[in-house]
């Protein structure tokens, strides 16, 4: 069982420094790392309120009986359309003068609500309360994440057997989404991508009917998912012989790969780390075929805090999950990515992926 304990009071800390009484927590995830609830995730109606000592979690009818099983909450109530009576109850009780809410994840709608429901109280919007304790992982979701990311490499071990010409895309897609389930996914990270040929230079390409032919690169993204928790991984392949052209792009994204992930430390800047992969895919003259971050946090979601690219000043701190994955995309030619998935320790990293990085030729 989670510490929600040590959940809410780090919450709390950070409640008081943004000089709020209550926090109503809208986004799914965050619910669900305050307080264990997963009614959330299915787009049921869900909120809880989380104040100096109690927190309180109001849910769909349907999720009701699960979350009293499930969630760990002061109190844990039923929904009631479309007020928010009981939040504006505890509210007054408290006193409350400062309700800060996520204005990311409020919709017109339900702003417009909590002003009338709230009426006297003053509604703040404040971003980046929970986002940041969700970055440093405990050992239970660490746990998680690595079961995930092991289920990923035994899929991508099982889908070099697979691949050959003639096999298109998309069944490559659905055999590594199949084969993960069998192995412990619950759901696909997102969307699997299977890209070859020139479909490969569009970083987020979607797979398609498109059948693989010799001397393609294929670059496969995908991850699995255990207890809520994310793996994400991608690896690049030639199906047949490679060609000069790819081998040296290959190269230089494998060395600035190798590069920033040598640079993961605990105290390492995001945005420093980002700089280093650029700076030897700009040196070696791609540096415009670079055109995403080179990483970004995973855990209850597969795109997390914190970002690691241009103006992230977040420092790494130990048990942080980070992906690094520089690429080069070049239309009508194709494209590489290299990434792996990795803790952040105090001397370093623990990788979590452990696919071969060396260029394959099927
Ligand atoms: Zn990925
Ligand atoms: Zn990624």
């Amino acid at each position: 069982m989670p510490n929600y304990k040590s959940r809410l009071s780090k919450l709390r800390k950070r409640m008081n420094a943004a000089g709020i009484d209550a926090l109503v927590v809208f986004e799914p995830h965050n619910i669900f790392y305050l307080c264990g609830s997963n009614g959330g995730f299915t787009g049921a109606k869900i909120g809880l309120m989380v104040d100096a000592n109690t927190s309180t979690l109001i849910i769909d009818k349907r999720y009701l009986e699960e979350a009293r099983r499930t969630a760990v909450a002061d109190k844990i109530l039923a929904w009631t359309v479309p007020s928010y009576a009981e939040l504006v109850e505890i509210a007054k009780k408290l006193k409350a003068k400062k309700i800060g809410f996520e204005p990311a994840y409020v919709t017109v709608k339900q702003y417009e609500r909590l002003a009338k429901d709230f009426e006297g109280v003053q509604l703040v919007g404040v971003t980046g309360l929970v986002e940041p304790v969700r970055e440093t992982k405990d050992a239970g979701e660490l746990r998680k994440i690595a079961k995930a990311a092991e289920i990923g490499d035994l899929a991508f071990a099982h889908i070099l057997e697979f691949m050959k010409p003639g096999v298109a895309e998309l069944d490559v897609a659905i055999e590594l989404d199949f084969f993960m389930r069998k192995h412990g996914s619950e759901k696909p990270s997102f969307e699997t991508i299977v890209a070859s040929g020139t479909n490969s230079a569009v970083p987020h390409a979607t797979p398609s009917n498109k059948k693989i032919e010799a001397g393609d690169f294929v670059t496969l993204d995908f991850g699995a998912v255990v207890d809520g928790y994310h793996s994400d991984v991608t690896r690049t392949i030639v199906v047949g012989k490679a060609r000069q052209k790819q081998k040296k792009i290959y190269g230089i994204v494998k060395e600035a790969q190798a590069t920033a992930l040598n640079a993961v430390v605990s105290g390492a800047i995001c945005q420093d780390l980002d700089e280093i992969a650029r700076d030897i895919i700009s040196d070696a003259g791609y540096g415009e075929a670079f055109v995403h971050n080179l990483g970004h946090g995973v855990g209850l979601e597969v795109h997390e805090a914190p970002a690691l690219g241009k103006g992230s000043e977040t420092k790494l701190k130990p048990n942080m999950v980070v992906t690094i994955e520089p690429g080069i995309y070049l239309n009508g030619f194709g494209g590489v990515r290299i990434e792996d998935l990795v803790v952040v320790t105090k001397s370093g990293y623990k990788l979590l992926t452990h696919s071969t990085k060396d260029l394959l030729e099927l």
